[in-house]
């Protein structure tokens, strides 16, 4: 049995944020995989600036080839239409049936995730695990996974891994602003937006 984390997101654009997360895990939880899995369409996301799902996968792939224990998947690209998480696990776990699924995600996804479209499923699927976003914010999730535990014998992992205080939308606006971004995303993924002439203004 492989433990296999699934990193879902829009990664408009995949940055450090999302790589620390992903390595907290693998690291504290010992996941053999985390994959990568960007949205076609987020389900209840602005999509204004929302670049082409092409790009963002080409982006997913640019930040994780050089890690061996990473990878991406396209299985809601494929699927197309709107992403819905629930699908996307219940696909992974016929792929992968020997395997236990780890669904990754921050503080801002894992307190909302009761309303998530076939929650139940999501719960059954994967077992749960989150970080803070923001300083302060454990207390907030040990609470709502406690009640998770409680209410539908949900599995939830919250560790104490570092905040790291990055999110996409601070990449396109310093973008925007015509700030640099190297502190913020992996050298290749810099290179792929200046090259590509992305979120310019
Ligand atoms: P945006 O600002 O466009 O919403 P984002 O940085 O929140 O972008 P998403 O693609 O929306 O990135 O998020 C994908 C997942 O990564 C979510 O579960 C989100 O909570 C998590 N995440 C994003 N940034 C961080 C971070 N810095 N630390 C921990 N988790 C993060
Ligand atoms: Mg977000």
């Amino acid at each position: 049995m492989n433990k296999i984390g699934v990193f879902g997101g829009t990664f408009n654009p995949i940055h450090n944020g999302h790589l620390h997360l992903a390595k907290g895990y693998r690291n504290a939880l010992g996941l053999d995989r985390v994959l990568f899995v960007p949205t076609c369409i987020p389900p209840h996301k602005d999509a204004d600036d929302l670049l082409p799902a092409s790009n963002r996968l080409d982006m997913c792939e640019l930040a994780t080839r050089d890690i061996s224990s990473m990878a991406v998947s396209d299985v809601e690209i494929r699927r197309g239409g709107k992403s819905y998480t629930v699908d996307t696990l219940r696909e992974l776990a016929e792929m992968y049936p020997d395997d236990q699924l780890y669904f990754l995600m921050g503080a801002d996804m894992f307190l909302t995730i009761e309303e998530w479209n076939g929650f139940d499923e999501i719960a059954r699927t994967a077992e749960l695990c989150t970080a803070s976003r923001h300083e302060g914010e454990l207390p907030i999730l040990k609470e709502h996974a406690h009640m998770l535990e409680q209410k539908y014998g949900t599995h939830c992992h919250i560790k104490a891994i570092p905040v790291l205080d990055i999110s996409s939308t601070q990449v396109r606006d310093a973008l925007a602003g015509g700030d640099d971004i190297h502190e913020l995303v992996p050298d290749a993924v810099q290179d792929y937006i200046y090259k590509n002439g992305l979120y310019r203004p």
